[in-house]
Order: C-alpha cells, then sequence, then structure tokens
C-alpha cells in the first residue's frame, strides 16, 4: 500500500501550485529542468499519477502508464537533441528510490542527464 504524501513538491508542479520549467508532456508524464541541475541537462520526468518510487510505480500502475512513462524518455532525449540518434552524445538515467539512494522527493522521478562526459556510473569511496 502506497504512502504517497499530495504536498510532496512534485504533486505541487503537477497540480501548477508551483512552477517549473516545462520540457514536455503528454497523457502520462511531465517533463521538466531540475532546480539544480548536476549536468548541462538535467531533466526530470515524473508520472502523473500518484507513485512514491519505482517500485510503487512499476507494482501498481497500469501497463499504460508504464508504457507511456517510458515512450517519453526517448522523446525527451530527441526533442533535446541529447541521444546518440538525435545528433547529441548520449544520456544517463538515474532513478533514486529510498534513503540510501537518497531519494529526496517522494514523487517517482526519472533523471536524465547529458551535456558533458558524465565519468564513471558512480564515484568509488574506496
Ligand atoms: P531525488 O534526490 O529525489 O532523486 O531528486 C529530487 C530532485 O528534485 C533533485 O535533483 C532536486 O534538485 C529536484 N528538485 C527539488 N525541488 C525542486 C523544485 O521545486 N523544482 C524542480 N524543478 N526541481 C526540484
Amino acid at each position: 500500500m502506497s504512502n504517497y504524501d499530495n504536498q510532496n513538491i512534485f504533486a505541487k508542479i503537477l497540480r501548477g501550485d508551483i512552477p517549473c520549467e516545462k520540457i514536455y508532456e503528454d497523457e502520462y508524464v511531465l517533463s521538466f529542468k531540475d532546480v539544480n541541475p548536476q549536468a548541462p541537462s538535467h531533466i526530470l520526468i515524473i508520472p502523473k499519477g500518484a507513485y512514491t518510487d519505482i517500485n510503487d510505480f512499476i507494482e501498481n500502475a497500469s501497463n499504460e502508464e508504464i508504457i507511456g512513462f517510458n515512450k517519453a524518455i526517448p522523446a525527451v532525449a530527441h526533442q533535446l537533441g541529447i541521444s546518440e540518434t538525435s545528433g547529441g552524445k548520449g544520456y544517463r538515467l538515474i532513478s533514486n528510490a529510498g534513503s540510501e539512494a537518497h531519494q529526496t522527493v517522494a514523487h517517482f522521478h526519472i533523471h536524465l542527464l547529458a551535456g558533458r562526459n558524465l565519468g564513471p556510473m558512480l564515484v568509488s569511496i574506496k
């Protein structure tokens, strides 16, 4: 059972209570610039439905929502010209789920990062 809090910041963005720099929108998703970018292109893609994280989304969303969400990823990447098939140099997707992953907003989202060499996937702590 989901403990979704409809006062989270992305729920407020979806309701239009606070603004965002929109990149893409369709029936299933909203995509907008991250307010604290970690790369020249740092875009968030969120489902319009109320899901706390990827577990909640995949386990409880309809197949149409899951397919719609996934199809938005290349749509955004092509629109921004960051996919290699649209003339860019590629991009990275990240989705944090839970405390050790440092998820800070409890509305499922993926980060799409591009525009510089992103280096190895994780920085080693050893
Ligand atoms: P998380 O740490 O949950 O994976 O990522 C949450 C992201 O949301 C962070 O990268 C943070 O910069 C971004 N963020 C937090 N508040 C806002 C906001 O009000 N507007 C936008 N556009 N991004 C936000």
